[in-house]
């Protein structure tokens, strides 16, 4: 369970009293405030905090008096615009914190979008829970053999079955001597700064994650995208259905322009206007290597 009752009562408490604004209020994001949601086994992705909408993102580009707002159509067209333009300023204007209960080895690379503010949870002040990561069978998954980065065939019988024996039973042994070092049994006991460092990367760990929505489309990019690790795109994923509900006309353009746009080299676009003429464009004459000749063919057959 990512939240125990009591947390969930003091969530239930704060969406209970409600207080007039005279802010900018997205009505989807409402929606969201303080609920968690669940992620892996027991992470979790929940808004703390959020300011700005789509109509904060034009008033800015507008530099506006008041909301600015000519139509709704309008404000749509004009975020198109400057997603497709690459203006990134309208879009810092909106920001998120979001706490995030996550594994280590995911905060490991998350924390690598240096363009957050970011507060974690104090192993050297506070005992970390007994809570690891422990990966569902169908994620069990062998070595790629054609992606380094990459995982292939999932794990299957005793394979699988001695895998996860693995994992629980160092998880549970190394959170049972961390225990016992911390123990003021009979002990000084060892301090909570040190005692943590036996501790696997499965762990679960917290932060507070605060963003602006144009760093936060570039983190979603990069991490809702195939090639990220599961773990840290289920992360991505709930974070886009959430901006999605933040931000409808923006994540819309986000997923038309980054999502599911595709960019291209001077020579792509250069093999495209030759195949589209009738020529018949070959890797060894479109000046591409390899490498980029077969992301081009996946991408344009
Ligand atoms: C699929 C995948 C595989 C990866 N594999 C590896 C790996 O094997 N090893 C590894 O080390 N990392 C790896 N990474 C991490 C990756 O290299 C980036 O560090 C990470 O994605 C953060 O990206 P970013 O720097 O663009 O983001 P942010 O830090 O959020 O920065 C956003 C943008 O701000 C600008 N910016 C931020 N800080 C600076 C600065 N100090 N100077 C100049 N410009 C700045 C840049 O334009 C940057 O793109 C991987 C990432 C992905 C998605």
């Amino acid at each position: 369970m990512p939240i125990t009752p009591e947390q969930q009562a003091q969530i239930d408490e704060q969406r209970a009293s409600p207080r007039p604004t005279l802010r900018a209020v997205s009505p989807g994001m409402e929606a969201h405030l303080y609920q968690a949601h669940p992620v892996l086994d027991h992470g979790l992705v929940r808004v703390i905090d959020y300011m700005g909408d789509d109509a904060a993102i034009t008033q800015a580009a507008r530099v506006s008096y008041g909301r600015g707002t000519k139509s709704v159509s309008n404000d749509e067209g004009l975020i198109r615009y400057l997603m497709r333009h690459w203006h990134s300023t309208p879009f810092e204007m909106c920001e998120v914190k979001f706490h995030v209960k996550l594994p280590v080895f995911v905060a490991r690379q998350w924390i690598r979008h240096r363009t957050a503010n970011v507060n974690e949870y104090s192993a050297r002040y506070s005992i970390l829970d007994r809570e690891f990561y422990i990966p569902a069978p169908e994620q069990l998954a062998a070595q790629s053999t054609v992606n380094n980065q990459g995982r292939g065939q999932v794990l299957e019988g005793d394979e699988a079955a001695r895998v996860l024996d693995i994992l629980r039973e160092d998880a549970m042994r190394s959170y049972d001597h961390y225990e016992a070092m911390l123990s003021q049994d009979g002990q000084q006991g060892l301090a909570r700064e040190l005692a943590r460092m036996n501790l696997p990367a499965n762990i679960y760990t917290q932060w507070y994650w605060k963003v602006d929505l144009h760093n936060l489309f570039h983190f979603l990019r990069l991490r809702a995208d195939a090639h990220a690790q599961y773990e840290i795109r289920t992360y991505a994923e709930t974070m886009c259905g959430i901006t999605r509900d933040w931000v409808p006309f923006a994540y819309a353009a986000f997923e038309d322009y980054r999502l599911g746009g595709m960019q291209l080299s001077a020579k792509g676009v250069e093999a495209l206007k030759r195949r589209l003429s009738g020529e018949t464009v070959t890797q060894e004459n479109s000046g591409m290597s390899k490498g980029e000749w077969r992301e081009f063919e996946a991408a344009w057959g």
